[in-house]
């Protein structure tokens, strides 16, 4: 077995994998594989409705939200959040937090006017912003909870006097948080959900119908929403697998048990980079990521026989994002606390033979 650190798709859980793998043969022993049955068949609206149902559960998610499971990834919903929520010759605010942050802007430059209020892009993004004012006449707000690439991560949410909405794509589930205070939460599963190939979005149904653009069905959240995220044929196996992984959450205490794992899982990932000479983290102390942990060598010419040491050990995934270099240990909610030992202690076996 591997420790997988790696960002994205990233680690699933085992039993989750398995009861997969068995879903692929045969599905609750119907004879017929998950991979070939209608979409549309009680055995699937089933899956279907229970995903939702776990969402809503484990999120807390009142009522007034729309829950649904779209394609195109987190990029198709750069585009979708400003196509229905943008309206023309509007202006819509964007907190700049890394390169995810800046693909999300620049689609809504498509569609309206875009404020940047504040950016972190002077220090290659390694912190988030503070300091800044969200515009009363933005029609909605945009943050990236977690920056994937970074390693950086909002701690706490800052009420906006607009619409707020959030890329969760790589921290949903991993940490409570109030629904409530969001307007739209997006997220593409291949990190805490599921494997790639479906997109949560969690929308408050008041915040719609009021642009006035044509938005074409595919594009337009209402027509998901009236079809039940299945206005065509949706991605039937990664939503299955994503329900599955949300059973196995619910199974392990819920979110805020994870949370406890995940807060316990990093603090000792961090304490280690911090105390190793070797290395250093990259992240701003305060906006330190607890899902991607980027950290670098004082010495670049040890990295190579770092990563050699590590994959050794069976450690994969740990190399980081060319744009920031050294490594990121991704450590989402399926990566087990094992997988934190190993790596802590190949850290710590390097530093002994580099004294
Ligand atoms: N946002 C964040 C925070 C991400 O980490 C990623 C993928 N790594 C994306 C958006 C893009 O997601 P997708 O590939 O599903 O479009």
């Amino acid at each position: 077995m591997k420790h997988n650190f790696g960002a994205g798709p990233g680690i699933l859980p085992h039993e989750v994998l398995k009861q997969a793998s068995q879903a692929v043969v045969d599905f609750n022993g119907i004879g017929l594989s998950i991979l070939e049955i209608s979409h549309r068949s009680s055995e699937f609206e089933a899956v279907l409705d229970e995903a939702v149902k776990l969402t809503k559960e484990l999120l807390e998610v009142p009522e007034g939200y729309s829950v649904l499971f779209l394609q195109g990834g987190a990029s198709q919903q750069f585009a979708m959040v400003p196509y229905n929520l943008l309206p023309e010759g509007g202006k819509a605010a964007y907190l700049e937090t890394g390169v995810w942050a800046n693909k999300a802007l620049k689609e809504a430059k498509y569609f309206g006017n875009v404020e940047v209020v504040a950016s972190s892009k002077d220090s290659n993004f390694t912190y988030i912003p503070k300091d800044y004012t969200i515009p009363a006449d933005a029609a909605y707000f945009h943050i990236t909870s977690n920056n994937t690439i970074y390693g950086t991560q909002t701690q706490e949410f800052k009420p906006s006097p607009v619409p707020l909405v959030a890329d969760m794509s790589s921290d949903i589930f991993s940490r409570t948080f109030n629904v409530a205070d969001f307007s739209l939460i997006y997220a593409g599963a291949q990190k805490n959900m599921g494997p790639a190939g479906t997109t949560l979005v969690i929308v408050k149904d008041e915040i719609l119908g009021k642009v006035d653009r044509k938005i074409p069905a595919m594009f337009n959240y209402q027509t998901q929403i009236e079809g039940g995220s299945m206005y065509n044929t949706p991605p039937v196996f990664a939503i299955y697998v994503s329900m599955l992984t949300l059973r196995w959450l619910k199974a392990k205490g819920g979110i805020a048990a994870m949370q406890k794992e995940n807060d316990a899982k990093a603090a000792q990932l961090y304490k280690e980079i911090d105390r190793n000479p070797l290395f250093k983290a990259v992240a701003a102390v305060e906006d330190r990521s607890k899902m991607n942990v980027c950290f670098v060598m004082e010495n670049p010419e040890l990295e190579k026989p770092f990563l050699k040491l590590a994959e050794d050990k069976g450690i994969v995934g740990i190399k980081g994002h060319r744009s920031v270099g050294g490594f990121r240990a991704s450590i989402y909610n399926a990566l087990p606390t094992t997988s934190i030992h190993v790596l802590i202690d190949a850290m710590q076996e390097f530093a002994e033979k580099h004294k």
